[in-house]
């Protein structure tokens, strides 16, 4: 019989973080995780479940990714050998501080944003150091870039739109940032199709650029596909650290077949864009909540009180959105996904009760 003090043998850094908390729902509208409402294509699902015969279950996936790679060429005009596929972005962010960072070492990003940039930096032993945005969501180049130099951070990261903020920062302030960093800036474009705007020209003149995207939000969350475009130097580095056969096969076939038929993705895209231009407008006309504008497939709203309550009676009635109120930037702040109309009203309907 062993008795190994496991706790002894658990780094202390490791001790002292708390796991990702997620909220799940196993019934009801889940308007918390930002994906997309509509499921795939009854096409596309059909396609998969005759081609599942053929995909080989048995044997290893294709390492290279190289038919997704493909479709991610022909769609955004990068070259294959740029693009690094991982299971989600998430994935990729985790390799790009195991490439370019050692222990101790700083990694920036604005705050408030997208919790895993910070919560991946202290698990690798990094130091995540932040610079505040302003009360319309926003930063400057000049007291961003001195942060950066402070504490001579290798990596920022800066989400594009920005999650749970909803917006797109100032793209003059950004540029500065490429421009006179001499780091590595990620942009984390998962939310780009909601957006429709993007730093990828940008990466022919500048060779700090990273482009991190995700077919969570459009679609495939359940399959777990991220991509990042590199500088092809850069990309040679990270599949160094890349698992390997880190994106499985089932995952990479549907996602190359919604790829390369993208019009009934970009339909749904528009519904959720108008969806969410609508909810903007009703959510605008409830005197007891400030909502924010968004760029993205959800929209930041702040009641004037009671954030917390308003949370739990929602979810009491089905509804699940994000609480976001224990970030001090935050107080009374939630966050809904743009659902189906159904759902959006449903959460609108509920939301009027409570806040009239
Ligand atoms: C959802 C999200 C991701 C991660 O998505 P994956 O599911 O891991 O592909 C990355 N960045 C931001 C800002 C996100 O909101």
């Amino acid at each position: 019989m062993s008795h190994v003090d496991l706790m002894e043998l658990v780094r202390d850094k490791i001790k002292g973080l708390k796991a990702y908390q997620v909220e799940n729902l196993d019934e009801g509208t889940k308007l918390h995780a930002n994906e997309n409402p509509y499921p795939p294509s009854p096409e596309l699902l059909k396609k998969t479940f005759q081609r599942l015969d053929e995909l080989e279950l048995n044997r290893y996936p294709d390492p290279d990714c190289r038919n997704l790679k493909q479709a991610i060429a022909n769609t955004t005009g990068a070259l294959p050998e740029q693009i690094i596929i991982g299971n989600g972005s998430d994935e990729l962010i985790q390799y790009l501080m195991q490439v370019l960072c050692d222990e101790g070492d700083a990694i920036a990003f604005p705050d408030p944003t997208f919790a895993m940039y910070g919560i991946t930096a202290q698990c690798l032993g990094l130091n995540p150091v932040s610079f505040p945005l302003n009360d319309n969501w926003d930063f400057e180049a000049q007291s961003a870039l001195q942060v950066l130099a402070e504490h001579k951070a290798r990596i920022v990261f800066i989400s594009y739109p920005n999650n749970p903020t909803g917006n797109c920062f100032s793209a003059q302030e950004i540029q500065q940032v490429i421009e006179q960093f001499e780091g590595i800036v990620v942009l984390d474009e998962a939310y780009h199709d909601f957006a429709g705007k993007s730093f990828f020209n940008q990466m022919e003149k500048h060779n700090n650029l990273v482009i991190l995207r995700s077919l969570s939000k459009i679609g495939l969350a359940g399959l777990r596909i991220g991509y990042g475009i590199f500088p092809v130097m850069l990309a040679e580095q990270v599949n160094k650290v890349r698992l390997p056969y880190n994106s499985n096969s089932v995952s990479q076939w549907v996602a190359t077949e919604l790829l390369n038929d993208f019009g009934y993705v970009q339909n749904q895209i528009h519904s959720i864009v108008a969806e969410r231009n609508r909810l903007m407008g009703e959510l605008s006309k409830l005197p007891a909540i400030n909502v924010y504008p968004s760029n993205s497939n959800f929209i930041l709203f702040q009641a004037s009180e009671g954030g917390e309550k308003l949370f739990n009676v929602l979810k009491q009635n089905g509804t699940l959105l994000r609480n976001l109120n224990s970030h001090p930037r935050l107080k009374n702040c939630l966050r809904v996904t743009i659902g189906t109309r159904q759902e959006n009203n449903q959460f609108l309907d509920q939301l009027r009760k409570v806040s009239s």
